[in-house]
């Protein structure tokens, strides 16, 4: 088995005006694409790990020599937040049901939630993810990740005591806005509000939240 570069469920165009048609071609087409290169070639000397779907290889990491593990965790990582990141985007839909109650208990308000965020989102130092996330002990959390990192991976779950299981991410990357926000990223971190799939959010919510 080798990662394959997944179709999106909507047009390059799509998230336009926010999320502007040429970045969405490149970022899916090139960055995406070569995080998926990159670990299908270094897979080849692990022959053992090729049974993991992306999500279990990015939890798995301490299977791989301590020499390689960084250059698969870095574009393994790329691969499982893109594959979050492109299927969290859509324009039109509402934060509601019981997403939007564990939001409000949570930070006390959605405007609260979208200020935390926003501002991790902004401050994240370098390049990386902002991400909203669901702990073992059910409570919501936002943090941020250096580069490819995602909080499903093993030293995060140390770090962050339980941390789990991402809900929605946000691309910090430059490479996610430079063309048509260059280095206004606090732009770029607005117009995320209006591109959320608050569906997908939900879905992925409630899935975790029964377990
Ligand atoms: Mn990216």
């Amino acid at each position: 088995m080798s990662y394959t570069l997944p179709n999106l469920s909507y047009e390059y165009k799509a998230l336009e005006p926010f999320f502007d048609e040429k970045t969405m071609r490149i970022h899916h087409t090139k960055h995406h694409q070569t995080y998926i290169n990159n670990v299908n070639n270094a897979l080849k000397k692990f022959p053992q790990l090729i049974k993991y779907n992306i999500n279990k290889l990015i939890q798995n990491l301490h299977e791989i020599p301590e020499t390689e593990r960084t250059f698969i965790q870095n574009n393994a990582g790329g691969h499982a937040n893109h594959c979050i990141f492109w299927k969290g985007l859509k324009q039109g839909t509402q934060l509601k049901k019981s997403l939007r109650s564990a939001i409000e208990s949570n930070f006390g308000s959605v405007e609260t939630f979208k200020e935390s965020f926003s501002k991790i989102a902004i401050n994240h130092f370098g390049s990386g993810w902002a991400w909203l996330i669901l702990k073992k002990n059910k409570k919501l959390q936002i943090i941020s990740t250096k580069n490819q990192d995602n909080p499903l991976m093993k030293h995060h779950l140390r770090n962050l005591k339980n941390c789990k299981y991402p809900i929605l991410a946000l691309d910090v990357w430059e490479h996610a806005y430079y063309l048509k926000y260059q280095n206004r990223r606090i732009e770029y971190v607005k117009a995320f509000w209006n591109v959320i799939n608050w569906d997908e959010a939900l879905k992925r919510f409630e899935k975790k939240i029964e377990e």
